[in-house]
């Protein structure tokens, strides 16, 4: 792909709320058809029906990433509907926040089956169709907890941390094509990402983080997710660290 999106699919991740919402919001303005997948199917339809009376095109595809199957379900729909795959933002996620002494394993699983995984056989779904293409760009949501880990952050590290290799290994293989990959690690975000962490402390710490500063709005990320898929294609953007200026 290259300076515009126009003619182009995009299929974003996580669309039902905060940075993926905003991300298809800005691919469809750049001229994308883009596919929104999340699991609240209705948060879906309403933001199609916003994109398509702005003049877009959009397509509902509710998917629970955490299924290997509904993945790769997510991808061929996507390439059947719209007639190919350009840009896949692969931002659903989820921040479980707890001490490693009193985790539950089962929210370890859930970060790294969404995190992780979902992430990971997306990519591999798109990836056959961009090698036909010989082009395409895969954007992956990891996080400034995917460079520094952080007490109470353990799982959300391990899963983050993971997402920053997968990407960069897959640059690798793919460096003989006009196939880009990027990672994407915004700093604290306004999203509803927060209202789902267990455990109170770490909740109240993020929700005062929140408080004490003008964090990003999704907007924000949105803008440097579209920055990094409009460059000539000649020019990968590898990495974005995007932090609030007053985060420490
Ligand atoms: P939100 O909670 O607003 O959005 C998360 C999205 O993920 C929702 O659309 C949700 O949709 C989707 N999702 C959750 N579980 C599943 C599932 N099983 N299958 C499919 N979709 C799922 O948070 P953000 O917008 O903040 O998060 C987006 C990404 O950005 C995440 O990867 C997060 O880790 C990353 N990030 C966020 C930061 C922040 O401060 N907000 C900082 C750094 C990174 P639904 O529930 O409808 O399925």
């Amino acid at each position: 792909t290259s300076d515009t999106l126009d003619g182009d699919v995009a299929l974003v991740t996580g669309a039902s709320s905060g940075i993926g919402a905003a991300t298809a919001r800005s691919l469809a303005d750049e001229g994308a058809a883009v596919a929104l997948a999340a699991r609240r199917e209705e948060r879906l339809e309403e933001l199609a029906e916003e994109i398509e009376s702005a003049g877009g095109e959009a397509l509902v595809v509710p998917t629970d990433a955490t299924d290997e199957s509904q993945v790769r379900g997510m991808v061929e729909e996507t390439v059947e509907q719209l007639g190919g795959l350009d840009v896949l933002v692969n931002n659903a996620g989820v921040m479980l926040l707890e001490p490693i002494a009193d985790a539950d394993p089962d929210n370890w699983q859930q970060m790294l089956d969404l995190n992780v995984q979902g992430l990971m056989v997306a990519s591999q779904a798109a990836l056959g169709h961009m090698q036909e293409k010989g082009a395409g760009d895969i954007v992956n949501l990891s996080s400034v907890a995917g460079r520094k880990a952080y007490a109470g952050s353990g799982g959300y590290n391990a899963s983050k941390f993971g997402v920053t290799a997968f990407s960069e290994a897959l640059r690798q293989e793919v460096v003989d094509s006009d196939i880009r990959v990027t990672t994407i690690e915004p700093g604290a975000v306004d999203t509803e990402l927060a209202e789902h962490i267990p455990d109170e402390d770490q909740k109240e710490q993020i929700e005062g983080m929140m408080d004490e500063m003008e964090p990003l709005r999704p907007e924000d990320i949105a803008r440097s997710i579209r920055f990094a898929v409009t460059q000539p294609s000649h020019v990968d953007i590898n990495e974005l660290l995007i932090r609030p200026t007053r985060q420490e």
